[in-house]
């Protein structure tokens, strides 16, 4: 169901950019969910009743302000590229487009800060020319994703390898945040305390700004490994993702048949085999063939990432979960989960995991360095979807196997990443920056969805 944009708000705060068109309002109430075909079933059709773009901070507080006093919902987006529909307004109110609040601040050796609303893609090439500096971290979305979705709905991505996820302290320094209220406040937060806000998808604060650790730029290349047996894919990426001396931005294994959806780098990828994709310095190049031959693997694809990126696609566009997307296109049946290993363990677990469901559940591997540093895996396997019972079979018995499963057929916020009940400071957060529980409500478990009286007060 969509409704028309309510022309009031408009005639209200006439100075803002409000979206009028019905169909890209519509447009702008929906993101990546429809991956799950359980989100899909509960989410489609969820409409805003209005869809507003700040260009400034006076711009957000207006906005933030006219929601309070008229007790209206109000939903943050990035670029609604969120696979949970964390950006999907569940009680209509306002959908608040931060895409054209987008300025670099500033960039120092090892820092800088932007406005939420830069694109990464953006962000980093303002980094590489400005000072030979880099985002630690892309998600494969880097070229439409904004820093504050990244940092309120996301978990990292190619980087994830070396400087692990955005949670591991020391990747985020700050966050100017607004609080949700009749006169709005606006509040700089650091460290630990600017990390209550990330992956709370915008339930607890509306984030301005954000200042984030940098790493060095390096020149990379991209390479495609070709192995005959999964196991040794899996360990020829291990020995890539431990070896110290390379240095590495992502490291993916796509089990066979995999390899097979990505069709536009079909030259490359001979069938019935499994691929490792690369992102690795180019000084590394004849360390990576060596591993790869040690492994009874070859190369099969060597291009600079730079003009990867120039010319169409880049491996990091084929990983993470552009690999699910890679295989919808081809597959309509298939879905997806969102798994972690135990370090030192992971391999043993990837390879007992794929031979439980051969054939149901196809295996794609992600490695990364944990929270902690350890070196691990995480995993975005493809799932041939039959029902939604067997589809919460099979997250029970990767449970039981001790591997972790951040759901990703769920918009409450406690049941996916954050797995279980929100500790009491992100709850804290809530309180202080949202205190009329207005920000993307009916996401988060602990605080109930507005009553009706509320809403109309
Ligand atoms: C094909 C595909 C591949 C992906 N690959 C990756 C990956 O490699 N790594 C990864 O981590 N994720 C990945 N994702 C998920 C998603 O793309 C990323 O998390 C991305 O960074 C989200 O950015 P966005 O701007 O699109 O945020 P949105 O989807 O618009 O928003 C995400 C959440 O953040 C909130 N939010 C947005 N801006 C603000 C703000 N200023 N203040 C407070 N809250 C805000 C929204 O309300 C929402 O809850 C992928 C998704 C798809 C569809």
């Amino acid at each position: 169901m969509t409704s028309s944009p309510s022309p009031s708000f408009a005639e209200q705060l006439p100075t803002l950019d409000w979206v009028t068109d019905a169909l890209k309002v519509a447009r702008l109430s929906q993101d990546f969910f429809w991956f799950s075909p359980v989100l899909k079933r509960q989410l489609q059709g969820l409409c805003a009743d209005g869809v507003v773009r700040p260009r400034t901070e006076d711009d957000v507080r207006q906005i933030a302000s006219f929601c309070a006093r008229n007790r209206l919902p109000l939903t943050l987006r990035g670029a609604g590229t969120g696979n949970y529909g964390q950006s999907v307004p569940l009680q209509g109110g306002i959908v608040m487009d931060m895409s054209a609040f987008n300025g670099m601040l500033w960039q120092r050796p090892g820092v800088a800060r932007a406005q939420a609303g830069i694109r990464l893609g953006d962000f980093n090439r303002l980094l590489q020319d400005g000072s030979g500096q880099e985002l630690r971290w892309l998600p494969s979305t880097y070229r439409s994703a904004t820093l504050g979705g990244l940092f309120s709905g996301g978990f990292g991505g190619a980087g994830s390898i070396t400087y692990g996820p955005l949670a591991a302290p020391g990747n985020i320094l700050g966050a100017k945040v607004m609080t949700l209220e009749e006169h709005p406040q606006v509040i700089e937060l650091r460290g630990a305390e600017a990390m209550r806000l990330h992956h709370m998808w915008g339930t607890n604060g509306i984030v301005l700004e954000i200042e984030v650790a940098l790493a060095p730029a390096h020149e990379w290349l991209e390479s495609i490994g070709v192995f005959d047996d999964f196991e040794a894919a899996l360990r020829f990426a291990d020995a890539v993702a431990r070896n110290p001396g390379l240095v590495k931005k992502e490291v993916a294994v796509l089990a066979d048949p995999i390899p097979a959806y990505l069709t536009a780098l079909k030259a490359h990828l001979p069938a019935h085999r499994h691929a490792v994709l690369l992102v690795h310095a180019a000084s590394g190049e004849s360390t990576v063939e060596a591993l790869a031959a040690a492994h009874g693997g070859a190369i099969s694809y060597r291009q600079s990432h730079a003009e990867a990126q120039a010319g169409g696609h880049t491996l990091i566009e084929y990983a993470w979960n552009h690999t699910t997307l890679h295989a919808l296109k081809v597959d309509k049946g298939l879905t997806y989960l969102q798994t972690a290993f135990i370090p030192g363990k992971h391999i043993e677990q990837v390879l007992r995991l794929k031979a439980m469901f051969e054939g149901e559940v196809l295996m794609h591997v992600e490695f990364i360095r944990n929270v902690d540093g350890h070196l691990t895996c995480t995993a975005l396997p493809l799932v041939r979807f039959t029902t939604e019972e067997r589809l919460a079979e099979i997250i029970a018995q990767h449970r039981a196997e001790q591997v972790r499963v951040n759901n990703p057929h769920t918009f409450i916020i406690e049941e996916g990443k954050q797995g279980g009940d929100l500790a009491p400071e992100l709850l804290e957060m809530k309180r202080r920056l949202d205190p009329h529980g207005l920000l993307n409500p009916g996401k988060m478990r602990a605080w109930p969805a507005l009553g009706p009286q509320e809403q109309t007060a």
